[in-house]
């Protein structure tokens, strides 16, 4: 982890466009030294992983935790508790048990819906058409705050598949009237801001390779 690699690609990118550091893999040190220098927002896609982490950085300036992994349901109360922001909720199940548990806990985590836009048998997500149907009873969810779209890109696309699948996201989430969207990964990046990415979440082009 090179503070000076991270200034780098910070001075990069448009500040309109936040950036969540995708820190799995990666120790809480390194966590800690990044932090030193202004980034405040970490990605986590393990619960125990993260929560580990989060114990050691406890007494730290308060870190906003945004959690990108698959979801499993008996892992939503530890979520809920300990994610600010959680970008992967995939299904209507998952997003409708997430409200009653943030209700129970009185909280009120900031959500970003994953959609699955191209057929990709690795990734989940709701369908966007799907999305449309169910949006009014989605909007009628409690304690929840419903700001935008994620997506993940198959690998090996070229820059201009990955540029367009970003703005398809770009253009649901504006049909929706949701502000963020978060895409862009360590290889389609740029793609991601041009399409109009909100949040690009970097991983190992901040941090260096996962051993
Ligand atoms: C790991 C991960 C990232 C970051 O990946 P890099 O290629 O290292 O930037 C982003 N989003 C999700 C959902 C991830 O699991």
């Amino acid at each position: 982890m090179d503070p000076a690699n991270y200034l780098k690609i910070k001075s990069k990118i448009p500040s309109n466009v936040n950036i969540l550091a995708v820190s799995k893999g990666f120790k809480s040190q390194e966590i800690k030294t990044i932090q030193n220098i202004g980034q405040n927002d970490f990605g986590e896609s393990k619960f125990q992983e993260a929560f580990e982490k989060q114990l050691i950085l406890k007494d730290l300036k308060p870190i906003n935790w945004h959690f990108i992994g698959r979801i499993q349901s008996n892992k939503i109360r530890k979520i809920v508790q300990n994610f600010k922001y959680i970008h992967s909720v995939d299904s209507f199940e998952k997003l409708e048990k997430i409200s009653s548990i943030s209700y129970e806990e009185k909280k009120n985590p900031i959500i970003m819906l994953q959609v699955k836009l191209s057929d990709d048998p690795k990734k989940g997500g709701f369908n966007p058409e799907f999305l449309k149907l169910k949006w009014r009873e989605i909007k009628e969810l409690k304690n929840i705050t419903l700001t935008g779209l994620m997506t993940i890109n198959p690998k090996g696309l070229s820059s201009n598949e990955n540029l367009e699948l970003f703005k398809k996201c770009r253009a649901y989430a504006n049909s929706l009237q949701l502000p963020d969207c978060s895409m862009g990964m360590s290889g389609d990046w740029e793609e991601a801001i041009e399409a109009g990415s909100t949040w690009l979440r970097l991983g190992s082009l901040i941090f260096g390779c996962r051993s």
